[in-house]
């Protein structure tokens, strides 16, 4: 598959990948801030959606930080998640006593990451925060204190930058929605 093939697959670029880093480097100038200078943070990202955000967004920090990544699975029917999760990969570092970013792609519903947010909190951490790229409006519907978000999109699905379809676009450096001949 090459970049023009790709291209043609789109319906609409919702948000470019200038807008992108532009509000990434805006977002990791408030958490720098947040965290007084990265003091004790530990970055937090959930595969495989956060690998874009996370690559990004640290290396528009001005100076070292950990990472580090859990992988879950979402029970849900078809498309929607249920809120019951089974972790995958379980972080590598032990998080008592750290302050805990959790960088995501998309927030939906908000149910999966507030299973995770919870499950990170059981864990004695100094305080766990939330970052998102992107948020849905249904997010509203659930109470999950996101302190950055990138942009809040429409009730639309979106790929690239890390989201995918049936695993693929996540290469594409915009974020878009998919024409109607890739369904079917
Ligand atoms: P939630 O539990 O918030 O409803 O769903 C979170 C997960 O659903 C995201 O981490 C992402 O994997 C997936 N998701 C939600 N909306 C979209 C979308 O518009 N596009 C893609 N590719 N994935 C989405
Ligand atoms: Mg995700
Ligand atoms: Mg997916």
């Amino acid at each position: 598959m090459d970049a023009a093939d790709i291209q043609d697959d789109l319906a609409r670029v919702l948000i470019t990948e200038e807008e992108i880093q532009a509000r990434l480097a805006e977002l990791a100038e408030q958490v720098w801030a947040h965290y007084d200078d990265g003091q004790d943070v530990l970055l937090v990202g959930v595969l495989k959606g956060a690998v874009m955000v996370m690559a990004d967004l640290m290396r528009h920090l001005p100076g070292s930080v950990p990472m580090d990544w859990m992988a879950v699975s979402s029970y849900g029917s078809g498309t929607k998640s249920s809120g019951v999760v089974r972790i995958l990969k379980d972080l590598d570092a032990d998080i008592t006593g750290k302050h805990v970013l959790i960088v995501e792609d998309i927030i939906d519903s908000g149910l999966t990451l507030s299973w995770i947010r919870a499950n990170l909190l059981s864990r004695s951490p100094a305080s766990v925060e939330i970052l998102t790229l992107l948020r849905k409006p249904d997010a509203a519907k659930v109470e999950i204190d996101t302190r950055w978000v990138g942009f809040d999109i429409p009730n639309e699905f979106v790929v690239g930058y890390g989201l995918d379809f049936d695993e693929g676009y996540r290469n594409l450096r915009e974020v878009a929605t998919l024409a109607p001949h890739v369904y079917s």
